[in-house]
């Protein structure tokens, strides 16, 4: 009996206006990593006024401008909310980066603009005064299954995220400003549902957590098959020097 091949289904949220700092990069990472598996590959689009794929085993939401991210959080929070929510319930990985982070959150605060969330992770954003925070950042996380690794990314985000009791950490920043520049934490997760900011490419520099994702998504027992990651090392090497790590 022939083996049905197993099939990752991404479904990313806004893909033109939530789209900077190689958040497409992202996406092409996860499709030639399962590719080179043998895993099939799907990726939906869900913009403005439409809804989400149902059956994704994966949402990503990539980082905006203020102003573009201010269309979203309504469309958000208006017509997305409720599948996104049953759709980390039914244990589907759902990644925010930078913007997308935030609007994971219950709220980002702008001057007199407040913009919505979905509340998928218990913490706030607040566009504060000070400066932006910007610059390369390498972080230490724990996740199941991958024990303690390090991220390393770019950083560039005038919002300041404080954690709700409900929400832990990503991770634990070595160097850069992470979520608010003083609390050292860095990105958030509860159950399936993470955020971060780093962008930069996240994945491309990070392939373990593309990886990681992937298994994360498509719920495997076993770690994927290893590829042939001499360059994805070297990228990642980069990302932690870039970082002074
Ligand atoms: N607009 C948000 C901020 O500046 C997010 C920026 C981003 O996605 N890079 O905080």
């Amino acid at each position: 009996m022939a083996v049905e091949r197993p099939t990752l289904r991404v479904c990313a949220l806004y893909p033109t206006l939530m789209n900077i700092y190689a958040d497409r990069g992202n996406l092409l990472m996860l499709e030639r990593r399962c590719r080179w598996r043998g895993i099939a590959f799907e990726l939906s689009g869900a913009g403005i006024g439409e809804g989400l794929d149902e059956r994704a085993d994966l949402y990503y939401i990539g980082g905006g401008q203020d102003r573009d991210q201010a269309l979203c959080a309504q469309d958000l929070h208006t017509h997305k909310r409720e599948q996104l929510r049953t759709a980390a319930q039914r244990g589907a990985v759902v990644l925010g980066v930078c913007g997308g982070y935030q609007l994971l959150g219950h709220d980002y605060q702008l001057g007199d603009e407040h913009l919505p969330g979905v509340g998928l992770l218990d913490l706030r954003t607040v566009r504060g005064d000070g400066p932006r925070l910007i610059g390369n950042v390498a972080i230490e996380v724990e996740l199941p299954r991958a024990g303690t690794r390090i991220l390393a990314g770019f950083e560039n985000h005038g919002g300041r995220t404080r954690l709700g009791p409900e929400a832990q950490p990503l991770g634990r920043v070595l160097k850069g400003h992470g979520n608010d520049g003083e609390s050292g934490h860095e990105g958030a997760r509860s159950g399936s549902v993470l955020g971060t900011y780093l962008h930069g490419p996240l994945l491309p520099k990070n392939a373990w957590f593309a990886d990681w994702l992937i298994e994360s998504a498509l719920g495997l027992e076993l770690p994927l098959a290893p590829l042939d990651d001499t360059l994805e090392e070297l990228a990642h090497a980069d990302a932690r020097r870039a970082a002074g790590l």
